[in-house]
């Protein structure tokens, strides 16, 4: 598993970075860490889903939207946590500006595919 291997070499989660804050120097690696967080929209009805981190990739954590019954859905970055997103929303914890020419970036691209999102390579869970 790719993934495993990804995890094997980059261990430093980051937990006591506060995902309150935009951006905060992580005292177990010293890394500037970034959080970013997300929630996942039923790409039918809109309706949002509670998000959770599955294999690198924000998904939702029901398989189909208890609204509508479709099992589409899109992944959107939120500018900024707010309180009525907080139980919906998941926060990645990227590494802002790397120290270590080894660790890893994770790569998302902002054109939607239909409702399709790709994430590269991701650098932690
Ligand atoms: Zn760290
Ligand atoms: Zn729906």
């Amino acid at each position: 598993m790719i993934f495993d291997f990804l995890f094997n070499v980059h261990h430093c989660n980051h937990d006591k970075v506060d995902p309150a804050l935009d951006l905060e120097y992580c005292p177990d690696c010293g890394e500037l860490i970034e959080n970013q967080w997300f929630i996942t929209r039923c790409a039918c009805c809109g309706v949002k889903h509670k998000s959770i981190v599955r294999n690198g990739k924000v998904v939702p954590v029901d398989n189909f939207c208890h609204n509508c019954g479709s099992n589409e859905y899109t992944v959107e970055r939120l500018p900024q946590i707010n309180f009525f997103d907080v139980n919906f929303a998941v926060v990645i914890k990227k590494v802002f500006c790397s120290k270590n020419k080894e660790s890893y970036t994770q790569c998302w691209t902002d054109a939607k595919q239909e409702s399709d999102i790709q994430v590269l390579l991701p650098q932690s869970l």
